[in-house]
């Protein structure tokens, strides 16, 4: 690995970067692939930002993790964009509340800390107008 791990993270998910197949539009993320999963063509990939925003697909209520972790915790497979889907946890909203076609968006979080560097990833949370509850 060229660059460390933590980087690449924070890196990315502070402006979620994607990457978009020039063939066919299929969008790679959080990596950039070596062939195109959906046309097999071979990677011609161009970065892109995507919008932070994404809607629950599926999701289920975590109760046992391990140590470190809060439950009960929501996590959730959202898709982005078109086609792009990513799986993250929830934050500020109560596992009552989820549901699918819940409209979020990503926010660069904490993950955990090892040996005193804080490793960063992306959580997702109701976008504004879903938390008002109109
Ligand atoms: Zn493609």
């Amino acid at each position: 690995m060229t660059t460390p791990e933590i980087w690449r993270i924070a890196r990315e998910n502070a402006r979620l970067v994607g990457y978009r197949c020039t063939s066919c539009g299929w969008v790679a993320f959080p990596e950039r692939k070596r062939v195109c999963k959906r046309c097999r063509a071979p990677a011609d990939f161009e970065e892109i930002e995507l919008k932070p925003y994404g809607r629950v697909l599926a999701y289920v209520v975590q109760h046992r993790l391990p140590k470190g972790f809060e439950t009960p915790l929501p996590v959730a497979v959202v898709e982005l964009a078109d086609g792009l889907r990513v799986y993250g946890h929830l934050v500020e909203c109560a596992p009552e509340d989820v549901r699918v076609g819940l409209e979020v968006e990503a926010d660069l979080r904490v993950m955990y800390e090892e040996e005193g560097a804080r490793v960063y990833s992306y959580k997702f949370r109701p976008r504004e107008r879903e938390r008002e509850g109109s």
